[in-house]
């Protein structure tokens, strides 16, 4: 669950927005010849509206920090790759664009959750009673042919969805099986289960972000919201990874954030928040609540224009369900299995199309969970 609303001037990470996406803009132009010879005659189109956007300065691409901090770990020619990437992930929901595969897949090691955040839909007992069906863990060999078949045509992957994906044991199976197959690979987690020997897995899988979800930098507000987590562990956990990538994988790209929800903005103090992680991670950044627990019996949202998500990512469960998001934690819009179905198939399905169709059709109203969600 992440919407990347990030806070403005509360995201205050290690970088300065504008002098970075300036100089991405001058490396790209410096290098431009080398990074073109780069570009897949597929991506020629695409690599035209990168550079028009990033030069643009009516209209200029709303680089978030965490992409501009991925951008800058590539290499030149990775780096034309990586910006045609992120036009797609940023641009393709607003143009309504349809590749084959879409630009972003979450795949979901497991349903399972240690934790019952206030904020979260683990706390739903019609998702978390093991007799729902909607709990487990996928098998390595499922994981295996979704890799399969989205090597080389989606960039990036998210590892997480409705459960903590360290619950799965195979989990270090997986990573190393991805290992080098994306752009953009990432993990997030709660780091309750974070053993030293599992931050070696993930920073020797070449993961390209990590997310350790903390909500405050006081033990109390943390564990109030975080309910079954222990702050002294999690942070003694992420401080060990830390060490862990310092001294032992001294040339590692793997970013690492400490990404919170803001539920209680009387309660959760954000200097305070920023000074307990900021020495342990990369970023410290905060998302918007929005109410995810329950969306099939709540009240309708204001929002009603097409939802970006059904242009841009894709979920796929770990029994092989594919959904259009997390926030129908409950599968009433999946469009079909991919035990069934070519990932690609179910990209472009009747039943992807249709719903596509009635959010353009200004019929986001009548669809649950739809029409209490927020997400634009
Ligand atoms: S519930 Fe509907 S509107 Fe909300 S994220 Fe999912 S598909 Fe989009």
């Amino acid at each position: 669950m992440e919407n990347n609303q990030y806070l403005k001037g509360e995201s205050i990470l290690k970088i300065n927005l504008n002098l970075e996406t300036s100089e991405l803009r001058s490396r790209v132009m410096n290098n431009l010849a080398e990074i073109e010879s780069s570009i897949i005659t597929t991506d020629i189109n695409i690599w035209q509206k990168v550079k028009e956007s990033l030069n643009s300065l009516d209209k200029p691409w709303p680089l978030q920090q965490h992409v501009l901090m991925e951008a800058r770990n590539q290499n030149d020619i990775v780096l034309a790759r990586y910006l045609c990437a992120r036009y797609r992930y940023d641009f393709y929901p607003k143009q309504q664009i349809l590749d084959e595969y879409p630009p972003c897949v979450q795949i979901e090691p497991t349903s399972i959750c240690n934790f019952r955040c206030v904020f979260c839909f683990q706390t739903d007992i019609k998702l978390n009673k093991p007799n729902q069906g909607h709990m487990g863990q996928m098998t390595f060999e499922m994981f295996k042919s979704i890799v399969d078949e989205i090597e080389g045509k989606v960039d990036f992957v998210t590892l997480a969805s409705r459960g903590e994906p360290l619950l799965n044991k195979k989990l270090p199976e997986m990573l190393a099986y991805a290992k080098g197959k994306f752009l953009g690979l990432k993990i997030n987690t709660n780091a309750s289960h974070l053993t030293d020997e599992m931050s070696r897995v993930i920073l020797d899988s070449g993961v390209s972000t990590v997310v350790f979800s903390a909500d405050a930098g006081d033990k109390d507000v943390y564990e109030s919201l975080r309910v079954n987590g222990n702050f002294d562990k999690v942070m003694s956990n992420i401080s060990k990874f830390n060490q862990i990538r310092k001294l032992e994988f001294s040339n590692s790209k793997t970013l690492t954030r400490v990404s919170g929800v803001l539920f209680n903005p009387e309660k959760q103090d954000m200097s305070s928040h920023r000074e307990a992680w900021e020495n342990l991670v990369d970023q410290v950044a905060f998302v918007n609540y929005l109410p995810w627990e329950n969306p099939y019996d709540s009240k309708p949202s204001e929002v009603d224009e097409p939802c970006s998500d059904l242009w841009r990512r894709m979920f796929i469960w770990w029994d092989g369900k594919v959904n259009p998001c997390d926030v129908d934690y409950l599968s009433w819009l999946s469009v079909g299995n991919v035990k069934v179905h070519k990932i690609s198939e179910l990209w472009n399905s009747e039943g992807y199309s249709s719903l596509r169709k009635s959010h353009n059709d200004n019929m986001r109203k009548s669809i649950t969970p739809c029409k209490s969600c927020f997400v634009k």
